[in-house]
């Protein structure tokens, strides 16, 4: 919608995702609205456990306002039988983002949009954000190159550590784990 979408962006298959998950150490799965809309709160949970599985330290990264309404994805995730062990706030989860190898955006777009530190122009300004791009990648699963709730361009999707997978969350995680079992 703005002129900025057109703008080139990285983008890698369910295989390159699987690939990149499997050989991680710490990975960080930041949910949002998205994930309700594909209601992929089981499939993203089968590809947590699996990656645990593995020994691979995957947990999620919890933001206070991510989807579109309080607990949103707490709801989910519980729906999911996800451990709340396994479900760690923005101010915790940040820390450990410079150690964190991958972060997959599933769903999520403004929680993770670094605009609300450096633009103060933005809707979103002075919001605390999830620092996906503190990591050393990050793997976004939405459809498109749509925007989320605030309307605006995410930086974050242009980074040279970025990659998208493109599709519906559900989809998408179901080809990732599909394709993890060849790895
Ligand atoms: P966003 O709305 O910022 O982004 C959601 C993203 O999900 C979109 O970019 C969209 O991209 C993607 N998406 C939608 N459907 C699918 C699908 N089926 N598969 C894959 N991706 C999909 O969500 P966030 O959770 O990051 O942020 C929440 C926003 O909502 C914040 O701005 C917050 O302030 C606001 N809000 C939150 C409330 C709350 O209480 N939680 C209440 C009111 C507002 P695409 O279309 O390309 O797929």
């Amino acid at each position: 919608s703005t002129e900025a979408s057109d703008r080139p962006v990285r983008t890698a298959t369910a295989d390159d995702v699987a690939v990149t998950l499997a050989y991680a150490r710490r990975v960080v799965v930041v949910p949002g609205y998205g994930l309700a809309v594909a209601q992929a709160q089981q499939t993203v949970s089968e590809l947590v456990d699996v990656l645990r599985g593995r020994g691979v330290d995957a947990v999620y990264g919890i933001h206070p306002v991510a989807g579109r309404m309080p607990g949103h994805m707490n709801v989910l995730l519980a729906e999911a039988n996800v451990g709340y062990d396994l479900l760690i706030e923005a101010d915790d989860v940040n820390p450990g983002m410079p150690s964190t190898d991958v972060v997959v955006v599933v769903g999520a777009n403004d929680v993770v949009n670094p605009a609300a530190r450096t633009d103060p122009s933005a809707p979103i300004y002075g919001m605390p954000i999830i620092d996906a791009e503190a990591a050393g990648q990050v793997i976004f699963l939405k459809r498109s190159m749509r925007p989320g709730f605030a309307g605006i361009e995410n930086e974050l999707l242009f980074s040279p550590k970025t990659q998208l997978l493109f599709g519906d969350a559900k989809a998408s995680l179901s080809a990732v784990l599909s394709a993890l079992k060849d790895v």
